[in-house]
């Protein structure tokens, strides 16, 4: 889930994960990444979105995981899912998905107090070429901007990545909102901006246990975004398209670890988090180095 951004950043101290925070996040990374990907298996014409959010629910709480999102600032619902102009904060209910839709769903899930959110934009049965295009250029800006986190890079080498690579596609990235430090809470800082102002403002430097959500929204026409009268849900003023992808990530040693990708171990069945446990540590995929 994305934060809204604040001018002069955030200023409260960025404080690293143990070992042994960083291991409860990389389960609930698990929970999230198996959540995603039955969402967007069960994202099908006619569904409606409150459907999925109960779907989400249920799986969340069958690992044994909480929904971080229920009761965030008042949040009604366990997960977003924003449509087509919907950008980011989509609040799930009765609207039912049409073939041709994209569809965001943003996900959180807390393990033992500790916190992973990542985000993906799916189709629904076959987009339109444009659309696919979109979705795909912003699932690379995320690589690109995860390539950037590394000790002795600063925050902003990753918002620098992620904004080159959707501009150079032509498409635009939303300011208002930005990723964030994530753990111990849902929006710790620093902030992750998809975009760099060149302000005077020190951009903070990547250290080992420092855990981001990184996450672009990308908008198929201009950047500026408005909030809907249900005081939750963000979509493009212009009415189009938008998608964003998310990953929770750990600052390792040389480069991070992603911890919201399904573990190798896992892959083709759904695994039960004792099972998590025993996985691997690289649950890391493309993007570490
Ligand atoms: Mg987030």
């Amino acid at each position: 889930m994305s934060r809204k951004g604040q001018a002069n950043g955030d200023q409260r101290r960025i404080s690293p994960k143990s070992d042994q925070e960083i291991a409860l996040m990389r389960r609930a990374g698990q929970v999230v990444a198996l959540v995603l990907s039955k969402l967007a298996e069960a994202a099908t014409a006619g569904v409606r979105t409150a459907e999925l959010d109960q779907l989400a629910e249920t799986a969340i709480r069958s690992f044994g995981a909480k929904p971080s999102f229920y009761g965030l600032y008042g949040y009604p619902a366990n997960i977003c899912v924003s449509v087509n102009d919907e950008v980011v904060h989509g609040l799930p209910g009765d609207r039912a998905l049409r073939d041709g839709d994209i569809v965001s769903f943003d996900v959180g899930a807390t393990v033992d107090n500790m916190i992973a959110d990542a985000a993906i934009t799916a189709e629904v049965g076959r987009a339109s070429e444009e659309a696919r295009r979109l979705i795909r250029v912003t699932r690379e800006a995320l690589a690109k901007g995860i390539e950037q986190a590394r000790p002795g890079n600063r925050v902003a080498d990753i918002s620098r990545a992620i904004q080159r690579y959707a501009e150079s596609h032509g498409y635009s990235v939303v300011r208002k909102l930005v990723g964030h430090g994530v753990g111990r809470e849902m929006h710790e800082p620093p902030q992750v901006p998809n975009f760099v102002d060149g302000g005077a403002q020190e951009s903070p430097e990547l250290a080992p246990g420092m855990t981001l959500a990184i996450e672009p929204m990308v908008c198929q026409g201009r950047w500026q975004v408005v909030q809907e009268r249900n005081g939750w849900t963000y979509r493009t003023k212009d009415r189009s398209l938008a998608a964003h992808f998310e990953h929770t990530i750990a600052v390792t040693g040389e480069g991070c670890e992603i911890l919201t990708v399904r573990a190798a171990a896992g892959r083709g069945c759904p695994i039960a988090l004792d099972q998590a446990d025993r996985l691997p540590a690289q649950a890391q995929a493309g993007g570490s180095r």
